[in-house]
């Protein structure tokens, strides 16, 4: 490191108290989806007080619903909206970054389960506690401290730098892509997802779907006559774990030494309303990965095949088929080649700083990657804190690991836009 990158890295570990501040006023607002405008608010005031000018890239432009990577969802996008703000370059001759954050957390249920309340964040021996604190309101605060870091270093870019603070990451990807559909895109982008020092090379496909059933009522005194519309659940459930098995025996080497990376997760069922009745209606809802080598549309269709399959098996399905309808998330996978400019050059910088290799990662869940690298043309990975419960109780970030994580953020905007004096 030479003495202006030297000045970085310290200006991030001066601003240590501010990145945690900010990341404690994110986690203080529950933004579950379609109840995150407080987070917007808190991330849209920490934009204009860096000077920058947000833009509020809207869910529901018709360019974002005709955008092939849209997923449909059962809530309105009407008013939505993710942020974007550039600092503009201070001179030519550097390459474009996106820096991307989503501000969406998962339902805090079940709540009796925590220690602490989720959303008065709390700081316990070196980490911030509360729900979304490692997924993922401290990456989105170490990646905002390694751009103030530039200003505070007294130092600027030779080129452009976006913070994006996203909307729906958890359900749909179609915040990160509305930006996308607004005019952000760049030569590289980085998320600062809770995986720690890794660098993400692949990640599978992730889709959404509700199976629904009708059954027949009875009162249970003759229930002959009547169908079990959960029993009938259970029976379908069974044939989407063996569709999961036969997708996982294809995995591809990337994914080798995890088991089921192709996870089929069933994620929520309803159904029935009596205990004395048999129940007429159930549904229940899934989340299912699929490999890089399969479009959302294939995955899709193998779920229909798998469905229809056990119901022609079946005397009263075959008769009365299960409907299933796909929302949320429709992302497809994908896989980078480590050797990317912007890839190797987040290694370096994770190399110089610590003296040791990330290792590659390859992801079971998907993230706002997919916008970049399936729709966009940003050289694209994440590398972020360390947490732990995420999407459980008690969830929590290491804070060091926050600091860190800006240090290799900042060192990245020092040579992958250039710095200038
Ligand atoms: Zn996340």
């Amino acid at each position: 490191m030479d003495n202006k990158e030297l000045a970085l890295t310290e200006a991030v570990e001066s601003l240590q108290e501010d990145m945690l501040d900010f990341a404690c006023r994110l986690v203080a607002q529950p933004s579950v989806v379609e109840h995150e405008q407080g987070a917007l608010d808190v991330m849209e005031n920490e934009m204009s007080a860096m000077g920058l000018s947000p833009v509020r890239a809207a869910m529901d432009a018709p360019e974002v619903a005709a955008h092939p990577g849209f997923a449909p969802t059962p809530w309105s996008q009407e008013g939505r909206y993710s942020l974007a703000a550039t600092r503009p370059a201070d001179a030519s001759g550097g390459k474009s970054a996106i820096f991307n954050g989503h501000l969406d957390v998962v339902s805090q249920e079940p709540l009796d389960r925590w220690e602490r309340d989720p959303y008065q964040p709390v700081v316990v021996d070196g980490w911030l506690h509360g729900r979304g604190a490692g997924d993922m309101k401290g990456g989105v605060a170490a990646m905002t401290c390694a751009i103030k870091a530039v200003a505070k270093a007294g130092l600027g870019l030779a080129a452009p730098v976006t913070l994006e603070g996203v909307i729906e990451e958890e359900c749909t990807g179609n915040g990160a892509l509305a930006c996308l559909v607004a005019g952000f895109d760049a030569d590289a982008a980085l998320i600062p997802e809770p995986f720690g020092s890794t660098i993400l090379t692949s990640q599978v496909g992730v889709m959404w779907f509700k199976v629904s059933i009708t059954g027949v009522a009875k009162h249970t005194l003759d229930a002959s006559g009547g169908v079990n519309a959960i029993e009938t659940c259970c029976y379908l459930m069974k044939a989407l774990r063996d569709l999961e098995k036969r997708i996982n025996a294809d995995k591809p080497v990337d994914f080798a030494d995890v088991a089921n990376p192709a996870h089929l997760n069933i994620g929520v069922i309803q159904g029935g309303d009596w205990p004395s009745t048999v129940p007429a209606m159930a549904e229940f809802h899934c989340r299912l990965g699929f490999f890089p080598e399969m479009s959302f549309e294939q995955a899709a269709q193998a779920v229909r095949d798998c469905l229809a399959q056990a119901a022609e098996a079946d005397p009263w399905l075959s008769s009365n088929p299960p409907r299933v309808e796909f929302y949320g998330f429709r992302s497809e996978g994908h896989r980078v080649s480590r050797e990317l400019p912007a890839l190797s050059l987040v290694s370096d910088c994770h190399r110089e700083l610590s003296g040791r290799e990330a290792p590659s990662y390859a992801c079971t869940c998907t993230t706002d990657l997919r916008s970049f690298i399936v729709y966009g043309g940003a050289q694209a990975t994440c590398f972020g804190p360390v947490a732990e419960n995420i999407h459980s109780p008690n969830e929590r970030v290491n804070i060091e690991s926050m600091v860190y994580t800006a240090k290799v953020y900042a060192l990245f905007l020092a040579r992958w836009c250039g710095l200038v004096q």
